[in-house]
């Protein structure tokens, strides 16, 4: 039999609620309260009366997940264990517990905070260690060249021409494009020559500016300064700028470059249906100035060659023309800035036209210095 002692005036204790769990109670607990008096633990219920001295009460985890507490003690009959709800019942509890169950209490609670913050370091490992990455993996493909190209890849003709043409009438009114003369004519006949066959219907443009520089649109918009034809010094090297220019847009790079500047943005807008969005216009400025990296220029650079020497025109004039303006010290090159000019290219492309240049090319048929002279008048900077 429990030790007992006859039941007392309670009025002046403070009750906690437990659940019992021991020999002849309820499997899954019988209600009940105990409190302390001096160094007795008294548990009251229905049907139960029990007393304890504390010295012989234990303190351990308890509950389905352990974050629960429990007081157990071993009786003449089994083990008796009460088990407390909530944590502040378990403060009021060390505050009111004799101090052989106060202490316990204490060390319980520290435990359990320091149990909680293995489990938050333990939540904290899983979502660094698992989902950062993943969300890493998706911010990099997404602003990767691979998507850009995933992207490029799946885009039509069609879609990549009628991206082209939005790109260019936004640029449009920021061009002083030159309606004819035989500046424009030599453009659009070397042009021509160069892209027989293509998959893309070509519109070379011809546009008044200081600046040294050409450019290419997706779906075969291309648009030469009047400043590259009067650094110049033969249609063979407008051709070699050409021919590599018509290569960004045979080999997809101004496609990709466009997806991916622009991103997400512009994908959705195109996925949409939306051209007439501020991605659009957003874009237009940043056309003249988009970079390939080292790779495609390399790839432009060796089929641009190959272009030049399937359509009958001497390659030499693409290497000369760059080597001539990565020469022009001080001097700021648009085109340079996008294709620079490095040792490595420019051997390769010497050793290139060389390579080609074994075979008799016919000259082309432009009076160079005439195209020059009637170039409009240097534009106003
Ligand atoms: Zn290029």
């Amino acid at each position: 039999m429990p030790f007992r002692v006859p039941k007392q005036d309670t009025a002046s204790w403070y009750d906690f609620k437990v659940l019992m769990f021991g020999p002849r109670m309820s499997a899954s607990g019988t209600r009940a309260r105990i409190n302390f008096k001096d160094d007795v633990l008294e548990v009251n219920g229905p049907g139960i009366w029990i007393t304890v001295l504390v010295d012989q009460v234990t303190l351990r985890p308890g509950g389905y997940d352990g974050r629960q507490w429990m007081l157990t003690w071993v009786s003449e009959e089994g083990t008796l264990s009460a088990l407390l709800t909530g944590e502040s019942d378990l403060r009021m509890m060390a505050s009111l517990a004799p101090a052989s169950i106060a202490r316990q209490i204490e060390a319980g609670l520290k435990t359990d905070r320091s149990r909680h913050w293995r489990f938050r370091l333990l939540a904290g490992l899983i979502v660094a260690g698992v989902l950062l990455p993943c969300l890493l993996v998706l911010l990099f493909w997404i602003n990767s060249e691979r998507f850009a190209g995933w992207v490029a890849a799946h885009v039509g003709v069609r879609e990549e021409t009628r991206l082209g043409e939005l790109a260019f009438a936004q640029l449009r009114p920021s061009l002083r494009l030159v309606e004819g003369g035989p500046a424009l004519g030599a453009v659009r006949e070397i042009g021509e020559r160069l892209t027989v066959g293509s998959r893309y219907r070509y519109h070379w443009y011809l546009a008044d500016s200081p600046e040294v520089n050409a450019f290419a649109l997706p779906g075969g918009y291309v648009v030469v300064y009047t400043g590259l034809l009067r650094a110049a010094d033969s249609a063979g090297e407008l051709a070699g700028v050409l021919a590599h220019e018509a290569q960004h847009v045979e080999l997809r790079h101004s496609l990709k470059n466009l997806i991916h500047d622009l991103g997400w943005r512009a994908v959705l807008a195109a996925a949409l249906g939306d051209y007439s969005g501020g991605v659009w216009a957003d874009m237009a400025h940043r056309l003249g100035t988009l970079k390939y990296g080292r790779d495609l220029e390399r790839e432009a650079d060796r089929l641009g060659m190959e272009a030049l020497v399937r359509a009958g025109i001497d390659p030499q004039g693409m290497a000369t023309f760059f080597a001539r303006l990565a020469a022009r010290e001080g001097a700021s090159i648009a085109l340079l800035s996008t294709h620079p000019a490095s040792e490595e290219r420019m051997r390769t492309l010497r050793q290139a036209s060389t390579q080609h240049g074994r075979y008799a090319y016919r000259p082309l048929p432009y009076d160079w210095r005439v195209i020059r002279a009637r170039l409009p008048a240097i534009a106003p900077p």
